[in-house]
């Protein structure tokens, strides 16, 4: 017989969430995660995937992991130090080590779990971490699964940083102390200030971890925010994600030889559980290739997030103070953020609504993700229905 306290405990948390209206209602998608997506029949311009590339449907890629399904099957069979490790995954880690610009790479299989793999194995409970207050999920679980002492700055605040950095490493309480950021925070899409973090970290022999999850394929010409500062040889860690400007799925960690080789003997999610699949290892190198070659891709995300920024400021909306894609639209109150969200997609546009607690009180938003994939007419199209409806809602003036 199944637990009576298990059931009471979903019956009644599943209604407390719906009741505060936080419970995911997910809309599976017909089609391709392409700049045009069908929805219950419907073709809507899609502002919300982290495909910015446009590689999660590019021809390049496809074919590669064909071949590879072709020549390797489907799973790679074992976890990396059994013998699930191909010469694929060899050949992606230098390729990304490359990209990078670093000694060496480690792959993983997804971004979340390099944040878990990467600060727990370095990281223990004699150790301190100083981590933005406005660091992605899968840091914050990284860092509590390490046991280390978690001290929390004020987002990009460095004097904030400056003050808790001096006092962890005086009290003499830690052995290690590491600072980590995210590269470019996904909610408002402004960039972490990495200059003066390393300055920090060089005056008080900080460990620096950089999460480029959004960066990566974005800055830098494509190479990530440390390259966009010139910081390639003063960041020991830079985490990046195959899922986002990559478009396949996976993760990685890129830094020294000696901090490579450490994570393949100790990090958990290398050791136990299976490695990334030949297809998608296989679509990861050629996407790495296609950015280290040409720009092209790069430039025109930059050229359509430009554009469509332009566009929602002209007609007086509040983007913040975004420097990325990422272009949040700030709304403001919780239930007019997700009224407007789902009027957009009800009109033809699918842009997600972002509220509390994911972000501050008062502070909700329609977050857009315009892609190098986007045409001038599907963003025109997304535009053009932004200002009937945020007209109509009274969030724009006539
Ligand atoms: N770090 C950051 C900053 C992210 O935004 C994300 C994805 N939302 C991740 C890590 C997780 O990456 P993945 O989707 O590859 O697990």
């Amino acid at each position: 017989m199944s637990s009576k306290k298990l059931a009471t405990f979903l019956a009644e948390n599943l209604e407390d969430l719906k009741g505060k209206g936080l419970y995911n209602v997910i809309d599976p998608l017909e089609s391709a995660n392409g700049p045009m997506i069908i929805i219950n029949g419907e073709e809507l311009v899609n502002l919300s995937s982290n495909n910015y590339l446009g590689l999660a449907t590019d021809s390049r890629l496809k074919e590669a992991a064909t071949e590879a399904i072709q020549q390797f099957g489907v799973g790679a069979g074992a976890v990396r130090t059994i013998n699930g490790t191909l010469k694929l995954h060899l050949e992606l880690e230098e390729k990304l080590a490359q990209f990078k610009q670093t000694e060496a790479a480690i792959a993983y299989q997804s971004g979340f779990n390099c944040n878990m793999a990467a600060i727990s194995g370095i990281m223990d409970k004699n150790d301190a971490i100083l981590s933005d207050e406005l660091n992605h999920a899968s840091i914050i679980d990284g860092c509590r699964l390490s046991r280390a002492k978690i001290i929390r700055y004020n987002h990009s605040d460095m004097d904030d940083l400056h003050a808790k950095a001096k006092d962890a490493t005086e009290s003499g309480l830690y052995n290690k102390v590491m600072v980590i950021t995210d590269g470019v925070f996904s909610m408002d899409g402004d960039i972490a200030k990495l200059p003066e973090i390393v300055q920090i970290a060089e005056e008080f022999d900080l460990i620096t971890y950089v999460d480029d999850a959004h960066g990566s394929g974005v800055l830098g010409k494509g190479a990530g925010t440390v390259k966009h500062f010139g910081l390639s040889d003063k960041v020991d860690l830079q985490i990046g994600t195959l899922s986002k400007a990559i478009g396949v799925v996976g993760g990685y960690v890129a830094g020294k030889k000696d901090l490579i080789d450490w994570l393949k003997v100790r990090s958990r999610p290398f050791l136990f559980s299976t490695s990334l699949t030949p297809a998608d290892v296989a679509a990861s190198i050629r996407a790495v290739e296609l950015l280290t070659e040409s720009s092209e891709l790069n430039e025109k995300l930059w050229e359509n997030a430009n554009y469509l920024k332009a566009g929602l400021v002209k007609l007086g909306f509040n983007i913040g103070n975004s420097e990325t894609p990422i272009t949040p639209c700030i709304i403001g109150e919780e239930v007019k953020t997700q009224e407007f969200s789902k009027r957009l997609y009800k009109e033809g546009v699918y842009a997600k609504s972002i509220v509390f607690p994911t972000v501050p009180k008062g502070t909700g938003r329609v977050r857009n993700m315009p892609s190098a994939a986007h045409t001038k007419e599907m963003l025109d199209q997304a535009l053009v229905i932004y200002e009937r409806v945020g007209k109509e809602l009274g969030i724009i003036t006539e």
